[in-house]
């Protein structure tokens, strides 16, 4: 990052002289070399020029060998947050002393912005000796560190990238390592991954889904299938609840599981649950009977407009609000309860009900059954698999809990993920109305998920979309 506009250049901080590392570079585009004030250590165009510096001699050079590291602190935001910026920047200041102690003349530390640092290590022989030095630079930062006033222990995620001779450039390294720093973040933050051949294939793979996904949204790529929610005692379906599949042109109908994380990561995937709703409020306008309902994941009730919109979509596809149900997840609850139980009236009021989904899962706070408007608990599938496996007792006790509290707050049960006539049976028992899951029926396409009032797809071809229907509401997608 450059430095902003106006900063005073420094041409001789004291952290950088004392530590000489990059003494040679530092004359010839001063405006370029500005170092961070705060930490005193050069930026991101020097470590870059250092790195190309060491592509051009190792590229000659059989036997030597660099790594650069990114390092990321964890959970940086909680310091500045709770002990305010001030202790922050202290952190960062001390953080950046410890590296260069570390590495103690063997390479450049530089801190690229924010809680990000990224070093290049001179002189590694192999894999094991970068793994050893970011394992003594977490040792290094995980001594307490006192910071106005309290005790912290700082912890760090870092990425390494061995130089190999596919590098052509700076950038190129230290985008692997940034990389592999997400891996070693992901995989439980205070420790470091390596960028490897897989790590390359991956980073290639969800790239090319990211653009498939797109292309996909253009072209109204989705469609709903339909898995039907059913009556226990007598088997009548009451309702369907709609599920996403991306028609891909290469890999079929994906469900979700395949393609969340990078819709959620790209911010694409609130388009496509859109597309997917507009799908289903005109298959449900063209049935006679049954409800229909649609997941709505808690990113949506951050726009305040979600209710309104989804109402307006209903009304242009002609379709009954009061055959639609939403399937919430207590997250939603919990994440801006005011707000949520807004929308949730609202859309009450216009007849569209509230099916809580996996429940027994999450936190399971009571309370929330009393204070919001629900019409129905999903009992998740975990409890209803373990009604005839090892877990019996547990899950039978846990169901039974649920379908009392659920009883006695009027509220429906739905039993989800049945699949043996026995946990059907059970369930009926212990007095849970409805089930859904493969017994009764499998997930599948609109022309073939049967039931009266059914209406070919063929008669429902994709318009295009204007792009106001497309567009994510302000906020929602960063
Ligand atoms: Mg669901």
């Amino acid at each position: 990052m450059a430095p902003p506009a106006g900063t005073r250049v420094r041409a001789h901080s004291a952290a950088a002289a004392r530590d000489g590392l990059f003494a040679p570079l530092w004359w010839r585009r001063p405006w370029e070399h500005v170092p961070y004030p705060l930490t005193g250590l050069p930026n991101r165009i020097h470590l870059l020029e250092r790195i190309d510096a060491a592509i051009a001699t190792t590229a000659g050079d059989g036997g030597a060998s660099f790594a650069v590291l990114f390092l990321d602190l964890d959970r940086f935001k909680l310091v500045n947050d709770s002990v305010g910026h001030a202790a922050g920047d202290e952190m960062l200041v001390e953080t950046g002393r410890r590296i260069v102690r570390v590495i103690a003349g063997r390479g450049m530390v530089a801190r690229l912005g924010g809680d990000e640092f990224a070093l290049m290590l001179s002189t590694v022989a192999d894999v094991a000796g970068a793994e050893r030095t970011a394992a003594d630079i977490l040792a290094a930062l995980g001594e307490p560190m006192w910071v106005a006033g309290r005790e912290l222990f700082p912890s760090a995620s870092i990425g390494i990238a061995l130089w190999q001779p596919r590098y052509r450039s700076g950038d190129e390294l230290l985008r692997d390592a940034d990389a592999a720093m997400y891996r070693a973040k992901s995989s439980g933050r205070n420790r470091s991954e390596v960028f490897g051949e897989q790590m390359r294939a991956e980073a290639t793979r969800l790239l090319d889904l990211e653009a498939d996904l797109r292309r996909a949204i253009l072209g109204d790529g989705f469609e709903p299938w339909f898995q039907p929610i059913v009556r226990l005692s007598d088997g009548a379906v009451v309702g369907h609840e709609a599920l996403l599949r991306w028609s891909h042109e290469l890999h079929g109908a994906l469900p979700p599981a395949d393609f969340i994380g990078v819709g959620e990561d790209s911010g694409l995937i609130e388009q496509v649950d859109w597309l997917l709703y507009r799908h289903v409020f005109r298959w449900l306008a063209r049935r006679t009977e049954g409800y229909v309902s649609i997941n709505v994941p808690p990113r949506h009730f951050h726009s305040d407009d979600f209710a309104e919109r989804l109402l307006r979509l209903l009304e242009d596809a002609g379709a009954d609000p009061s055959r639609l149900r939403i399937e919430i997840t207590e997250v939603a609850l919990l994440d801006d309860a005011p707000r949520t139980l807004r929308m949730l009236r609202q859309l009450g009021e216009c007849g569209v009900l509230a099916m809580l989904d996996d429940f027994g899962t999450g936190f399971s706070t009571l309370s929330y059954l009393q204070r919001f408007p629900i019409k129905s608990l999903k009992i998740d599938q975990s409890f209803v698999a373990g009604l005839d496996g090892d877990t019996h007792a547990e899950s039978l006790a846990l169901v039974r809990a649920i379908l009392a509290l659920a009883g006695t707050l009027g509220i429906d049960t739905v039993g989800e993920g049945i699949e043996s006539a026995q946990q059907r049976d059970l369930l009926c028992q212990l007095g849970c109305t409805y089930g859904q899951g493969y017994l009764f029926g499998r997930p599948a396409a609109a022309s073939t998920s049967g039931g009266a009032g059914v209406v070919a797809e063929a008669d429902a071809a994709p318009s295009p979309i204007p792009p106001a229907a497309v567009r994510p509401a302000l906020g929602s997608v960063g």
